[in-house]
């Protein structure tokens, strides 16, 4: 049968970010400090994506390993959001509450708590006069050729088209950029499920030590980031069906339930499981550049460097080109977050952890608010980060 419910057309805004995970949190923020009048679409009821619906409550460091900060901006003050009205790990040289334990290189990265963490985000982006539409799935681009003229999104009001100058991608799936035709590639997962929890030890720890820090465990069943318990015969994962979203979720569960029918009945809670599928990447766009983490390697138009949240003591160092945030032939639709272009392997592992994904996303809102401001294209923004 066909739909044929009305569109609704609602307001146009300068610039619309489809997806309110922490890329799409630093990119709105970012345009709207530029002046731009800036919407935030988030299917969801809550800001964070990944960090605080996916659970994944840990802030990968923001330095090379060896003591040096390399990341500033939005992503420095996210990490102090995600733990200003609650507890954290940061280390005391990064003026956080962790003793110094003689290990040196201590890495400027923290847990916090993703509940108390979602509730700041709200208050962050309102305060920087962003507009929230919470509840609200991003369904198509709706095309005039190569230029996106703006959003029809699906909510509980029906069906409705906001009109947009440029539109920032920062989905986690690359929905956007997808669905308006830009080439994208398809990532691989291990099985991983992870939930919150806790367990009378840490319960009689939290009593002694006083330090809710311990006491919200990560629960994981399956497997590690290198593929360490994935289920034997078990095919990689892609995230791209409903079905194989319905297959990954409900395995994981089920075995978080066999674990816990071997654990004495009123001796732990699982305080939350995942609201959304914690696949590591599920679409890549291709992108003018590929961002391959390459020690060394130069680009012209670089929005900042990067380290390696795998390594310590070594320094890794990695420029990040703007051309990894948007394709050319699309003048006005721009990649923030775990989409970029960046090939599986070490270019995309590196990208896709929650300070980088901060990182690219206030360079896209930084760029696009540009474009309205400057009336140029994509293309015109490159002189942004040109050094
Ligand atoms: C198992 C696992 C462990 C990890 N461990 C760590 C770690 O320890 N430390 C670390 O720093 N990183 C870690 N990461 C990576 C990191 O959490 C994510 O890559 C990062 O948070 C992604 O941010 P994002 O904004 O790009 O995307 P997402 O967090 O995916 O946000 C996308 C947002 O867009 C919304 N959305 C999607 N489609 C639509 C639509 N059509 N309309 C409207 N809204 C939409 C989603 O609801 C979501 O809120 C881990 C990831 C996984 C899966």
């Amino acid at each position: 049968m066909i739909d044929e419910r009305r569109v609704i057309e609602r307001e146009s805004y300068d610039v619309i970010v489809v997806g309110g995970g922490i890329s799409g949190v630093a990119a709105a923020v970012a345009a709207a400090r530029n002046g731009v009048s800036v919407l935030l679409i988030e299917k969801s009821v809550n800001l964070g994506g990944l960090a605080t619906s996916g659970l994944i409550s840990w802030y990968e460091p923001l330095c090379d390993g060896k003591g040096n900060q390399l990341i500033y901006g939005i992503a420095e003050e996210l990490i102090r959001l995600s733990v200003k009205y609650s507890f954290d790990s940061l280390p005391e040289r990064w003026n956080g509450s962790k003793k110094e334990d003689g290990i040196k290189n201590q890495r400027y990265s923290t847990f916090f708590s993703p509940t108390v963490f979602a509730l700041a985000l709200d208050e962050f982006v309102t305060e920087n006069g962003v507009k929230i539409r919470f509840d609200t799935l991003g369904v198509s681009s709706v095309m005039d050729g190569k230029v996106c003229k703006g959003i029809i999104c699906e909510s509980v009001g029906g069906k409705e088209f906001f009109g947009a100058k440029m539109v920032i991608d920062a989905s986690g799936i690359a929905v956007v950029m997808e669905r308006a035709g830009v080439p994208t590639v398809v990532g691989e997962n291990f099985m991983s499920y992870v939930a919150h929890g806790f367990d009378m030890k840490g319960a009689k720890k939290l009593a002694e030590d006083e330090n809710v820090c311990d006491f919200r465990q990560w629960i994981g069943v399956g497997s590690d980031q290198s593929g360490v318990g994935h289920p034997k015969g078990m095919k990689k994962l892609t995230g791209t069906t409903a079905d194989d979203v319905t297959d990954y979720v409900m395995y994981g569960k089920k075995k978080l339930l066999e674990r816990l029918k071997n654990k004495e009945r009123g001796s732990f809670d699982i305080m939350t499981l995942p609201d959304m599928p914690q696949y590591r990447t599920i679409r890549r766009i291709v992108g003018e550049t590929d961002f391959c983490a390459i020690e060394g390697q130069h680009f012209l138009d670089s929005i900042g460097d990067c380290g390696d949240f795998r390594t310590k003591g070594i320094g890794n160092h990695y420029q990040i080109p703007f051309g990894a945030l948007y394709n050319s032939n699309f003048p006005n639709l721009i990649a923030a977050g775990r989409i970029i272009s960046a090939p599986q392997g070490d270019g995309w592992e590196v990208a896709r952890v929650i300070p980088v994904c901060a990182l690219t996303g206030e360079a896209a809102g930084n760029a696009a608010a540009f474009c309205v401001k400057n009336n140029c294209d994509i293309n015109g923004a490159e002189v942004l980060f040109k050094k």
